[in-house]
């Protein structure tokens, strides 16, 4: 039995992995990799397989670096089962949709901007050619716009070398990704056609298969599945995969998908597998970094909104919209209900946000002992009291004239687009205003930018004094970090059926590096498997 890794091998998105027995292939997760754009870039190589020779899919959760390729596969042919939990299924849903969308609109802006350049450039030249033509006006610079916006739909040539054809391994003299990495940054023909269409999205939803937790099902000849809860988001899961093979031998291999954090609101904890595996793969997104206690971060919530009520200021944050939202509302409604904060009207202003809410609310059987205690009393925890949800865009501008002191939840979670960024071109040079980050700002993001202290920004096309309050809660997160990484994969160490190895995937170098020390004092054996591996598990 082999196994490849087709994503998150030393890095974390673009999660994807090819398990061929001798009777069936599947894969589990299907994620798009995301981040700058040579991370991106690999989206655009071909699929390293036949969609059509694949029995069966198996999707951890709804983020789109754990799904986001789905439509792709679909697109080139695969018509299998996808098996995912019914909560994933709906997330997976509106996450793949508005994935479609975007890609189609990221497109569209970035030809229009192209248009705009080779416009600019002509008259540039004709201007140069008019007046006193001098040797760089030439008709060699009249030609350059035209080549720019020429559609380019073959990657380049050293892209094209780094493709799967040959799957080359760790070890061999040729590394794909340090090919693919020092790619320049500018790879114009990647963006130039979406990657695919919201019904490439939709044409995916016919194939989901949803499931519950707990449930063991055949989703191959010889390949049982078994989906746990990883308590990351609603719908997450552990994979526990049972291979039979031909020898009348079995093995099981564990995916771990993203790990969750314990003791964190709505979501039960991560699961324990006290019964084993052959093989782990573990994600390792925080590997060597601790996270902030919770209560920490939510006495700096409490802090950030007392703030706020004090001067009549406004109180902005972007958030994720699946996950992190609910899990600010969820506390928000809670230091409301101590009476650690006073009613500061709260906008939630994302309508996928309010969409995944509402998924949310349809999973109470998913929910933490303490929510539903919650619930019993009567409760309602995933909603603030009188918070109000805009859906129309105009509902969303009006926003900017509402009384103060007021909250706003709005998306993206980066400030790399979506409504947030218009609340912010209104408030950045507001001192009563104060910006408040509750998640991981990726390198290059405006987000960062801002939280690394910039004084001027450019926002919408302007350039902007940033005069509002900045704050960042680094507590808040949805995955495990080292420590309780290593408490997961402790069970594991202790279980009548020890693995063989732990492949550590999901995680920069430096954060995989800074777990193997780790996983080797608890006696397992750690392997970092490179970009396109195939390793046979025995
Ligand atoms: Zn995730």
């Amino acid at each position: 039995m082999k196994l490849q890794f087709l994503g998150a091998a030393t890095t974390v998105t673009g999660s994807q992995f090819l398990l061929t027995t001798d009777r069936a292939r599947i894969l589990i997760d299907c994620g798009l990799f995301q981040g700058s754009p040579s991370e991106a870039a690999r989206n655009r190589l071909p699929i390293a397989y036949d969609p059509k020779t694949i029995d069966a899919i198996l999707v951890t959760h709804a983020h789109l670096d754990h799904c986001g390729m789905l439509p792709v596969v679909v697109k080139d042919g695969y018509t299998g089962p996808i098996h995912l939990t019914r909560a994933t299924a709906e997330l997976a849903r509106l996450v793949l949709l508005d994935s479609g969308k975007v890609q189609v609109e990221q497109a569209q802006a970035h030809q229009d901007r192209m248009a705009r350049e080779a416009r600019r450039e002509q008259r540039a030249h004709d201007a140069g050619v008019s007046g006193a033509p001098t040797a760089n006006t030439g008709p060699g610079a009249a030609a350059a716009p035209t080549a720019q916006v020429a559609p380019a739909p073959a990657p380049p040539a050293a892209a094209a070398t780094a493709t799967p054809a040959g799957a080359p391994q760790a070890g061999a003299g040729l590394d794909p990704e340090a090919l693919l990495r020092a790619q320049p940054p500018h790879l114009d023909w990647a963006i130039q056609a979406p990657l695919y269409t919201v019904d490439d999205a939709q044409a995916v939803l016919q194939y989901f298969v949803p499931l519950d937790y707990g449930q063991t099902i055949t989703v191959a000849p010889g390949i049982t599945a078994t989906f746990m809860d990883a308590g990351h988001i609603l719908g997450s899961a552990i994979i526990l995969v049972d291979v039979e093979q031909a020898d009348g031998t079995s093995r099981r291999i564990v995916f771990s998908g993203d790990v969750g954090r314990p003791d964190t609101p709505i979501l039960r904890d991560p699961t324990a597998i006290v019964d084993g595996a052959d093989y782990v793969l573990m994600e390792s997104t925080y590997g060597g970094r601790e996270h902030d206690p919770e209560d920490e971060a939510v006495r700096m919530l409490a802090e950030a909104v007392n703030a706020v009520a004090s001067h009549s200021g406004v109180l902005l944050i972007p958030s994720f919209a699946i996950g992190r939202t609910q899990e600010i509302v969820w506390q928000l409604d809670r230091l409301l209900s101590a009476g650690s904060i006073p009613h500061v009207p709260l906008y939630l202003d994302s309508p996928m946000a309010s969409s995944a809410t509402e998924i949310y609310r349809r999973y109470p059987d998913y929910y933490d002992a303490e929510t539903r205690e919650l619930l019993a009393e009567g409760q309602d925890p995933i909603d603030y009291p009188g918070q109000i949800v805009t859906n129309d865009s105009s509902q969303s501008k009006a926003i900017a004239k509402a009384p103060r002191p007021m909250m706003i939840v709005s998306a993206s979670g980066m400030l790399t687009g979506g409504r947030i960024v218009h609340h912010l071109a209104n408030l950045i040079d507001d001192p009563a205003a104060l910006l408040l980050f509750v998640g991981y700002q990726g390198e290059g993001t405006l987000g960062a930018h801002l939280q690394a202290g910039a004084k001027e920004v450019r926002l919408d096309g302007n350039v902007r004094e940033v005069r509002c309050q900045i704050r960042s809660i680094s507590g808040f997160s949805a995955h495990a970090d080292e420590n309780e990484l290593i408490a997961w994969l402790s069970h594991f160490a202790s279980a009548p059926r020890k693995p063989k190895r732990v492949f550590l995937v999901h995680g920069d170098p430096d954060a995989e590096l800074a777990l193997v020390p780790r996983v080797k004092a608890i006696g397992l054996d750690p392997y970092r498997p490179a970009w396109h591996e195939v390793v046979e598990l025995a």
